[in-house]
């Protein structure tokens, strides 16, 4: 019950308004009780009845003279008229029998509410005697004598019929305006609110099954900061399943070649078409190289997926690159020789790095085979290493094909490769080195691009930052 956000709109539109009214009642019953019109009146006909009185002036008599005085008095103006000696003696009082008079110390009292002497029209006090009935009174001091004394009960409205004539009826009337009122606003409200979120709701669930959905983002702010996140994160998931699709075909792809070209010759020595001593070697060459390619792509794959995961614990020491240029630079020496290309190591004076030494190796070792890979007999394969900026940059540049800057954006992409016919030269690859080398260097807080010039070759550089001390 009350569980939509229709329901609970509602409800708490119904209390708040509920409560105003409960409050603006409360609030004109309390006037009806105190009813400061009817006392107005009260209080300006006891001042114009003790302004008369003490302008006529009293009999001079005993007390019987004075007793009728104040009956006809009382009967005349309709209020309680008595007289007190300014020593506190009650001379005459027109009606004794409805209660005692305020105290003598009360009646002289100058504070607030207490009659000034002979002012025209003086104030009104009150005071409550001892059945409970309050009364509103003037008091004027006669002669020095006598104070005279004009009371009337405090009028009272009767609240509970003016109430039932007057106020109910517009009361409820207010209160059907307000459940009506309140019906729409909730209505409204919550249409506002919980139509994009019900299409938040369905895109979730057609993201779940599989499909790409993205909302317009409408509603309050925040419904539409969410739909907004929402789209991002539709958009990576897409992405993620798209990669992770490519990822498989790619591996499948990748497997399938080496596969198929092993079954070939290993049915071809089966079935007796590679035999003789040559025939059958060179059989048995292409299924150890296919073999090989399989396993090294395995343990490529494998390295992404630990680096991937970051279960790749690098081991941090200083590290000479200049030092790590040249052993590289060593290893490769004999490839160089066999492709004709001349390998030149142009160190400067670097300090050292913190970082994983086998690591740089292996992303250093990958560039320069690429770099072998891809230059022509006669070119040239540099390595050099200087200082920039606080970092240190170590450069793998040569005089090869270069690289297109559309494909230049997309080299570092798994499985991307350039030209796949052209890379199946010397040491054919599965397009995993790069995006390796780039996963190593970002670990090491550093960066890896390209700058490269269709037909002037290309440039690796990686941008390591220096350790703290240097
Ligand atoms: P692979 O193992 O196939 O070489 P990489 O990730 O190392 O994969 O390289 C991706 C692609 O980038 C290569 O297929 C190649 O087309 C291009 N590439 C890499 N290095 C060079 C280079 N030095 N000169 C030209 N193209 C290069």
């Amino acid at each position: 019950m009350f569980t939509s956000l229709r329901a609970r709109l509602w409800l708490s539109y119904l209390l708040v308004s509920g409560l105003v009214l409960a409050v603006i009642t409360a609030a004109l019953l309390l006037y009806l009780v105190r009813n400061p019109r009817l006392a107005r009146e009260a209080e300006t006909n006891l001042a114009t009845a003790a302004n008369t009185l003490q302008r006529q002036g009293i009999p001079q008599g005993d007390r019987q003279e004075l007793a009728s005085y104040a009956q006809n008095a009382d009967a005349l103006l309709d209020m309680r008229v008595a007289l007190i000696t300014v020593q506190g003696e009650v001379m005459a009082d027109s009606r004794a029998d409805e209660g005692e008079l305020p105290t003598l110390d009360h009646l002289l009292s100058r504070g607030p509410g207490a009659g000034g002497q002979g002012q025209g029209t003086g104030r009104i006090a009150e005071y409550t005697d001892a059945n409970g009935q309050e009364w509103l009174f003037a008091r004027r001091v006669l002669s020095s004598r006598f104070i005279l004394l004009v009371a009337t009960p405090r009028p009272t409205a009767p609240v509970l019929a003016v109430f039932t004539d007057e106020l109910f009826q517009p009361i409820m009337q207010a209160a059907l305006l307000a459940l009506g009122l309140s019906l729409l606003l909730a209505f409204m409200i919550a249409r506002w609110i919980a139509a994009p979120l019900q299409g938040i709701t369905d895109a979730s669930r057609s993201l779940g099954e599989g499909r790409m959905s993205q909302i317009e983002p409408r509603g309050p702010r925040e419904v539409q900061d969410l739909a907004q996140a929402f789209n991002q994160m539709s958009s990576q998931v897409h992405a993620s399943r798209q990669s992770q699709r490519d990822f498989v075909a790619n591996v499948s792809h990748e497997l399938k070649t080496p596969i198929t070209s092993i079954q070939g010759f290993a049915q071809a020595i089966l079935d007796g078409t590679a035999k003789g001593g040559e025939s059958l070697s060179q059989a048995a060459q292409v299924i150890y190289n296919e073999a090989g390619r399989m396993h090294r792509l395995v343990l490529d794959l494998l390295d992404l997926a630990r680096l991937d995961a970051g279960n790749v614990q690098l081991e941090y020491r200083a590290i000479d690159m200049g030092q790590l240029l040249y052993e590289v630079g060593e290893r490769f020496v004999p490839q160089a020789k066999e492709a004709e290309v001349t390998l030149t190591n142009q160190v400067e004076e670097v300090p050292s790095i913190s970082g994983d030494y086998d690591r740089l190796v292996q992303v250093f070792s990958n560039l320069v085979e690429n770099a072998l890979k891809f230059t022509p007999a006669g070119g040239e394969v540099r390595l050099s290493a200087r200082r920039a900026n606080g970092a240190l940059l170590a450069t793998v540049s040569d005089t090869g094909p270069g690289i297109h800057p559309e494909e230049a954006a997309r080299i570092f992409e798994r499985f991307y490769q350039v030209d796949k016919s052209r890379s199946g030269g010397r040491g054919r690859g599965a397009g995993l080195g790069l995006p390796i080398a780039q996963q190593i260097v970002q670990a090491h807080g550093g960066e890896i691009r390209v700058e490269s010039q269709p037909g002037r070759g290309s440039a690796f550089v990686v941008r390591l930052p220096l350790s703290p001390s240097t």
